[in-house]
């Protein structure tokens, strides 16, 4: 989404850019960039490259590096910075797949938050799949126990991503106007195995 054009407090001009205006170039207030991906001025999906990210974040901040801005006013230089605060938060959470989605899904009204997981009530085949893996973990002893929790921590890895880039896929192909085709109990599982991650990494 990009945000509505606002007139520059500087010059008055009407199209002022997300962060400069582009008739004058002074630094704009920060507060209408919008979501994260507004911000770093990316198409509000999930499936960016992480390189197309950071390149997005390096174009940003070259355009309001605090050098560009040593004889600015105060008020400007701190906009520049508050700018730069801005897309830093942008990159932390949009770098990561895991991350980003959880974010867009958010902004798609799907926030799970820490909801526990029996309450988003995750459908039969994913709770079959987390009492396995768990009965799995919970086997895990004696002499080859270090190369069974690697085996183990490479499955629930695999079956991790696998949903991450499933869910990212569906949200992308769907409208931003429709509501997302896929229950809560779906991205709490996603949630889940994320903390099993953990947990089998000890
Ligand atoms: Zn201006």
């Amino acid at each position: 989404m990009t945000p509505a054009p606002r007139a520059c407090w500087a010059c008055g001009d009407a199209g002022a850019g997300l962060a400069l205006c582009a008739a004058c170039g002074a630094v704009q207030p920060p507060g209408g960039a919008g979501c994260h991906f507004a911000r770093l001025g990316l198409a509000r999906r999930f499936g960016h490259t992480v390189e197309a990210i950071e390149a997005a974040h390096a174009a940003r901040m070259a355009e309001v590096h605090p050098d560009r801005f040593a004889r600015a006013s105060a008020v400007e230089r701190r906009f520049a910075a508050e700018h730069a605060a801005g897309l830093n938060d942008a990159l932390r959470t949009l770098a990561m797949p895991h991350s980003r989605l959880t974010y867009l899904l958010s902004v798609r009204g799907l926030d799970v938050g820490e909801a526990p997981l029996l309450r988003l009530r995750p459908s039969d085949a994913d709770h079959m799949e987390l009492i396995e893996l768990r009965a799995a973990l919970g086997e895990l002893r004696g002499r080859d126990a270090a190369v069974e929790r690697a085996r183990l921590a490479r499955a629930v890895q695999e079956r991790f991503e696998h949903l991450l880039f499933e869910l990212g896929a569906v949200v992308d192909a769907t409208p931003e106007d429709a509501p997302l085709p896929f229950a809560a109990g779906r991205v709490g599982h996603l949630h889940a195995l994320r903390r099993l991650i953990d947990e089998v990494a000890g």
